[in-house]
């Protein structure tokens, strides 16, 4: 992928603020417009330039796309990680600025339909390891009927008679000042500038009709809380033909009993037995991956971290594998019996009633001394 970075294609700096971003696309969407410039290649610029407006031009989209670039994510099975939902105007904002500010939209001009936003909760070993999956959404769809146009079969839409397609009407008024003429949304069309006689009788003359629609979704492996799958063209349905939008799943993730996550590393506690820990021993540490045996020294205290390396979760961009940090609790023994209870008493004797660490000048040493006023 040799596309390029979205705030070079812009020029401007990574902390331009929103005035400033929008600023520089204007001035250079409006040096490349083809419609002004028609040397060759502009159209490719001034396609450049819109893609990267419409992400570092919507919040939720430049923060996705500063966290994760465009290469990474996009990479990973249309793992696309652009958050969504804003109506970008598209070519509606470029005709505003050409023909200064009065124009409205064209009302029969192509527009990209709304994004979709879809929440999905994983459990937390589907994050780790991807997984397939079908949602259902509800979803408007081009009504089949009418192809949708919104008119009867063998029907076809008109053009508004009122405003002559252009959606909008001027009204006179007397005032004061004398006559002013106003432009407003035509009520005959409702904007639309299509009259439609005969009514579709499946959509009632909407053109859309709401469904539920199965969509697959591959969840790619290392996915994590707050990460977003885009769908391309499964949002709503363009409209005049438009593009349809893009569809947005949002991933939340379950927490684990035992284990918990942070970026691609796993963390977990592991209780051992005194003995064990004062001794040493082989255990036996449950991963994501299997069971993992670990060896533990002699002399192990509480809070003494290992780590797995490789044991964690894969990362969503492909860069490798999180570890497992194994975090040691030693369980101090309950409910003893006499023999175990006179077998310790024989070994608090044996260690002078006091805790043994050869290491360190033990804390329990200096709370002595702090006693003896030494
Ligand atoms: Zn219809
Ligand atoms: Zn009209």
């Amino acid at each position: 992928m040799s596309k390029r970075d979205y705030y070079e294609v812009l020029g401007v700096s990574k902390d331009a603020s929103k005035d400033e971003i929008k600023k520089a696309y204007r001035k250079l969407a409006r040096k490349y417009h083809p419609d002004v410039n028609k040397e060759e290649g502009t159209d490719q610029k001034f396609k450049e330039v819109k893609e990267a407006y419409e992400v570092l031009g919507n919040e939720q989209k430049k923060a996705q796309y500063d966290q994760f670039g465009h290469a990474g994510p996009q990479s990973q099975g249309g793992f696309g990680g652009f958050g969504g939902g804003e109506d970008f105007g598209g070519f509606g904002d470029i005709f505003d600025m050409f023909f200064g500010g009065g124009g409205r939209r064209d009302p029969n001009a192509p527009r990209q339909g709304n994004d979709l936003q879809y929440a999905m909760t994983l459990e937390f070993e589907d994050a780790i390891f991807g997984k397939e999956t079908d949602i259902q959404i509800p979803k408007e769809e081009d009504c089949d009927t009418c192809d949708g146009s919104g008119a009867k079969p063998g029907t076809k839409p008109e053009t508004c008679s009122h405003c002559n397609g252009s959606g909008q009407l001027n009204v006179e008024q007397n005032t004061p000042f004398g006559r002013v003429v106003n432009r407003r949304v035509c009520h005959h069309c409702q904007g639309t500038g299509k009259m439609i006689k005969e009514k579709c009788t499946t959509c009632g003359g909407q053109g859309k009709v709401q469904t539920r629609k199965k969509i697959h979704i591959s969840i790619p492996a290392g996915i994590d809380e707050g990460q977003q799958i885009r769908v391309p063209g499964q949002g709503e349905p363009g409209v005049n033909g438009g593009p349809a939008g893009d569809l947005y799943v949002v991933i939340q993730v379950k927490s684990h009993e035992f284990y918990e996550r942070e970026g691609d590393h796993i963390y977990c506690e592991m209780p051992i037995t005194f003995a064990q820990a004062a001794l040493g021993d082989e255990i036996e540490v449950p991963t994501l991956h299997g069971k993992v045996k670990l060896k533990v020294p002699a002399g192990t205290q509480t809070g003494k971290t290992f780590r797995l390396k490789g044991k964690g979760a894969p990362n969503v961009r492909g860069y490798g594998q999180g570890d497992q940090h194994i975090k040691i609790r030693v369980i101090t023994p309950t409910n003893l019996s006499e023999r175990q209870k006179e077998l310790l008493r024989e070994f608090n004797e044996i260690s002078g009633n006091q805790p043994t660490d050869e290491h360190e000048d033990s804390f329990f040493q200096r709370v002595k001394r702090a006693f003896k006023g030494e």
